[in-house]
């Protein structure tokens, strides 16, 4: 019997808290890695989703790992990246969290509160840097501007095979259009396409 093909890939975002009730986050739906997800089982692949906190369905046949914090989604990465032959993060992963969250909630009444942030790890860069042979990672950008110079620089500190690169304007929506840019030169500008389409797309030629 043939083994399946492992895929791994996060969706999301995280959440960063500053005090037991309070946290930074973003707006990402958790959409494009829950279509990528489905489309992986349907392409016969084991696919294991790492999941910051979103309420969507888990695609039928997928793992699901629930996560809060980029740290957590850290360790979830690490534990199952190795058996991957795939990884996609597309993930929105906070790049920062409180230094020091607080105990108790903080009260209002000071006029003003500084909270310093500290960097969180960048888990697609720490995959990249001690990437199996065989293994294919593609990572998303999400620029607000100079899209496609900004994708370019992050494929290549980051080790990726691929990058998907779209606008902000793609988080929290249903239809996104991309631009695939491979390791190798490949350069794919695709259309606006409902999530669950694109997914198709990207993994087809992500995958070919
Ligand atoms: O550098 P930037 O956050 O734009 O990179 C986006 C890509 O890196 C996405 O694939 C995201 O999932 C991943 N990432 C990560 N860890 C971080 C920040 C981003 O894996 N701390």
């Amino acid at each position: 019997m043939k083994l399946k093909r492992r895929i791994l890939i996060t969706a999301g975002p995280t959440r960063e808290y500053l005090d037991p009730v309070r946290y930074l986050s973003n707006d990402s739906s958790g959409r494009m890695g829950f279509a990528l997800a489905e489309a992986a089982v349907h392409l016969g692949f084991a696919a294991t989703l790492i999941a910051g906190p979103v309420a969507r369905p888990t695609p039928h046949g997928a793992k699901r790992i629930d996560v809060v914090t980029a740290r957590e989604m850290r360790t979830a990465v690490r534990k199952h990246a190795r058996q991957a032959d795939v990884v996609i993060m597309a993930a929105a992963v906070a790049d920062y969290r409180p230094a020091r969250p607080a105990r108790h909630k903080i009260k209002k009444g000071t006029g003003r509160l500084t909270v310093v942030l500290e960097e969180n790890p960048d888990i697609l860069a720490e995959l990249g840097h001690r990437k199996e042979s065989h293994q294919m990672l593609v990572g998303f950008a999400l620029e607000t501007g100079n899209l496609e110079r900004n994708a370019r620089a992050k494929l290549e500190k980051k080790n990726c095979d691929w990058i998907v690169a779209n606008f902000a304007t793609a988080i929290n929506a249903r239809s996104s259009r991309a631009l695939l840019l491979s390791k190798d030169g490949k350069r794919i500008p695709l259309p606006r396409l409902p999530k669950e389409e694109l997914a198709v797309v990207i993994l087809s030629h992500v995958l070919s």
